[in-house]
């Protein structure tokens, strides 16, 4: 008899009766039928007292894992997951899962890969290889490595090593043998010498023993990667494991480089661009202890680590970290608690720290280590903003913006142009009457691309031709509004035709490789002329780029979010920090309507520091997040009534006082997308344990509610997007 959580959308475990012989214990993935249907869930008690008649109870039909997957830190870590975002428990679990581990019909995937190692290091092989000078080479390669090489990277650094391999076996002089698949060998490599700035903040995450959450603030270029490598020793010199989280973008080849020439250790990454199998074998390979370091966006945040002594998560503030559907977590958060719970040290290392956590080191609750200058000495850019009020814009782009350009080009420098949108225009409008072309099922216009001949809408993935005339009146003259990365970059192309410019957003990137190819270019300073979305905020260095520009700050000025003036500041202060990394000094433009705002004034006077304080008071005076808690619930419908039924009747669920407040229900900003009305209701809580006994009524009472089978409903607890 086990307990097994089940990845069903309902709350609770079920009971199923296990085979004797079964390899059954806590933490083993199992298949079983729900239903009719096939699904791995994942034993969380075994021998417990069936909480229904014996003679009802099913058989699993197989345990899927010689021994436990999941380790007890981690299963209770996913059980404070599911209570605090009020997700069921079996979901929960199945999204730590990496996908391949998920699935009933291949649950068994072999993880293991073929690796290489020299049996002898003698010199003596060296003659007999006189004539062979692809094993020789492949050889010593081998010898030089020291310990066993995967059998992939030696195919992608010597493409046709598999018959020399054979040979080099058959010689006797090498050995196949099985590695814990995915993982990759780092070498040893020498730290940096800190700077006086650095080794305080070392000392400072060196005193913190147990539990010791810390925020470490650092300007773009300060070394705080530094910093992060020399925690990464201390830990890995005691033995234990690393787990290292960066957003997606942030996960670039320069990082992952940097740890694997620093540390002769294991090292898996867990990262879009791997196959299933990959993902699932590095996740193994953590949870056997086999891998000392792995690093990862949001979802490794899961990753069983039996030897785990530290936790980094790189660019805390950004937004990849909270998952938009299904579970709704954040890693960062998640992390925390984790480090708690094991009484490791966290690391949140970032330039522009989240309200959020600037507010819990204002609080001591985080220790605030902060890195003013860069550690190469360099400047930080000075940014200046250009009214472009009554002022023409050619693709985005104002004259006095393209004039303050040229002559950073014309020395040979790089510039980059930011703009948060891509596609050609974000709306194709009629000129006679202003009729914008719509999504036939949101209620957003169609963006426009490729030169304003197609149209595509960025949240339903609509698309088709653009129309010849106007749907309202029939006049022909239809024109593309505004500007996305494709008209910016057309429009640079016309003024300095002799550039070469690289476009960075994601339809340049839907090719595989095609980002990491055109990092590479602008890193060796082959493109001069950078045009792009966030993607071209975080993490790149790029020695020659002197001057930044950014055309639409504008947006997070004026956004029904509470949060888009932090992103703003963010994004402002993040792409700044591209410019002038070396010893060229930078520049940085923003293009505004808007110069006086106050938010911007103290963002460009005072730094983020100044806008943090600022944007933090603002906050406090207006009871939100982090003064105030929010939980969000959504539901859409095929029609539009029923949401904002069911919301009324959750509404009226919640004991109202002063502490907390049902705001809604009311239409979500979008209030149809892909052909379903959407609404929502927010909570407010002065107090966060007051939030959680109303979403556990409602996680109780809500299936039960006279509309719930009419629409789609979710909880969103501490929503960072209220879209
Ligand atoms: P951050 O992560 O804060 O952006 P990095 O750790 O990437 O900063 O450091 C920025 C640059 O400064 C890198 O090129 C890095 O090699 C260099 N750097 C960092 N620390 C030192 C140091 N102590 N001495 C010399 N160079 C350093
Ligand atoms: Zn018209
Ligand atoms: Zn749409």
């Amino acid at each position: 008899m086990v307990r097994i959580a089940v990845p069903v959308p309902l709350p609770g475990l079920f009971d199923y009766l296990v085979p004797g012989d079964a390899p059954a214990a806590v933490g083993v993935r199992v298949l079983l039928r729900f239903g009719r249907r096939p699904l791995v869930g994942v034993i969380t008690a075994c021998d417990v007292s069936p909480a229904i008649e014996r003679s009802r109870l099913r058989p699993i039909e197989r345990c899927l894992d010689e021994s436990p997957l999941f380790d007890e830190p981690s299963l209770r870590l996913l059980r404070w997951t599911a209570r605090y975002y009020h997700h069921p428990i079996g979901e929960t679990i199945a999204t730590a899962l990496p996908a391949a581990l998920r699935r009933a019909d291949k649950a068994n995937i072999d993880t293991r890969h073929r690796g290489w190692q020299a049996i002898t290091t003698a010199d003596a092989p060296a003659t007999d290889l006189a004539r062979a000078p692809r094993q020789r080479e492949i050889y010593a390669a081998l010898v030089e490595a020291g310990q066993a090489v995967a059998h992939g990277t030696l195919l992608a650094r010597f493409p046709t090593a598999t018959r020399p391999l054979t040979a080099l076996a058959e010689r006797g002089l090498i050995e196949a043998v099985d590695l814990p698949g995915g993982l990759e060998y780092g070498q040893a490599g020498t730290p940096l010498t800190l700077t006086d700035d650095q080794s305080r903040a070392l000392a400072e995450l060196r005193a913190a023993k147990g539990f010791a959450p810390a925020l470490v603030e650092g300007v773009t270029g300060s070394g705080k990667t530094e910093l992060y490598l020399q925690r990464m020793a201390d830990a890995l010199d005691a033995g234990q494991q690393c787990l290292f989280l960066a957003p997606e973008i942030g996960l670039t080849p320069q990082l992952i480089a940097r740890i694997r020439a620093r540390f002769a250790v294991a090292i898996g990454v867990l990262h879009s661009a791997r196959s299933d199998g990959e993902r699932a074998a590095v996740w193994r390979a953590a949870a056997q202890g086999e891998a000392d370091i792995v690093i990862g966006t949001r979802s490794a945040i899961f990753t069983p680590m039996p030897r785990l002594g530290l936790i980094i998560i790189d660019e805390e503030h950004d937004g990849s970290y909270k998952q938009g559907d299904g579970l709704r977590y954040h890693a960062r958060d998640v992390a925390t608690k984790r480090a708690h719970d094991a009484g490791i040290p966290v690391i949140l290392g970032s330039a522009t720290p989240a309200l959020e956590t600037l507010h819990n080191a204002r609080q001591a609750r985080f220790a605030h280590v902060r890195l003013a200058r860069r550690a190469t000495g360099a400047a930080l850019p000075r940014i200046k903003v250009i009214d472009i009020r009554s002022r023409p814009l050619d693709g985005g782009l104002s004259q006095p913006l393209i004039e303050r350009i040229r002559p950073h080009l014309e020395a040979g420098n790089q510039v980059m142009i930011f703009i948060n949108r891509r596609g050609f225009s974000p709306a194709l409008a009629c000129h006679d009457c202003g009729w914008i072309a719509p999504c036939e099922r949101c209620d957003a216009p169609m963006t426009a691309h490729a030169g304003a001949t197609r149209l595509i809408c960025h949240h339903c993935g609509a698309a088709h031709g653009a129309p010849a005339a106007c749907e309202a009146c029939g006049s022909q003259t239809l024109v593309a509004l505004g500007a996305g990365t494709q008209r910016v970059a057309g429009a640079l192309r016309s003024h300095f035709p002799d550039v070469a410019i690289a476009r960075f957003d994601r339809d340049a990137m839907a090719r595989k490789g095609r980002l990491e190819a055109q990092l590479a270019d602008a890193a060796a300073g082959t493109t001069q002329l950078l045009v792009g979305t966030q993607m071209l905020a975080k993490g790149h260095d790029f020695a020659r780029l002197t001057c930044v520009g950014v055309l639409d700050v504008d947006g997070g000025l004026f956004s029904a979010d509470f949060r888009a003036t932090e992103h703003m500041a963010q994004i402002v202060t993040q792409v700044a920090g591209r410019a002038g990394r070396a010893e060229r000094p930078g520049e940085v433009w923003l293009q505004t309507r808007n110069p006086e705002h106050p938010l911007l004034q103290r963002l460009l006077t005072q730094g983020y520091d100044g806008f943090a304080e600022a944007a933090l008071a603002e906050r406090e005076s207006t009871a939100l997040p982090p003064y105030g808690h929010l939980a969000l619930l959504r539901a859409e419908a095929l029609d539009n009534e029923p949401p904002h039924e069911f919301l009324a009747a959750a509404a009226r669920l919640v004991p109202q006082g002063e502490a907390l407040a049902c705001w809604g229900p009311v239409p979500a900003p979008m209030a149809r997308r892909a052909g379903r009305f959407r609404a929502q209701l927010l909570i407010h809580a002065a107090r966060r344990a007051l939030l959680h006994p109303v979403l556990d009524h409602w996680q109780q009472a809500l299936p039960e509610l006279p509309n719930a089978r009419l629409v789609r409903w979710s909880i969103d607890v501490d929503p960072q997007d209220l879209l």
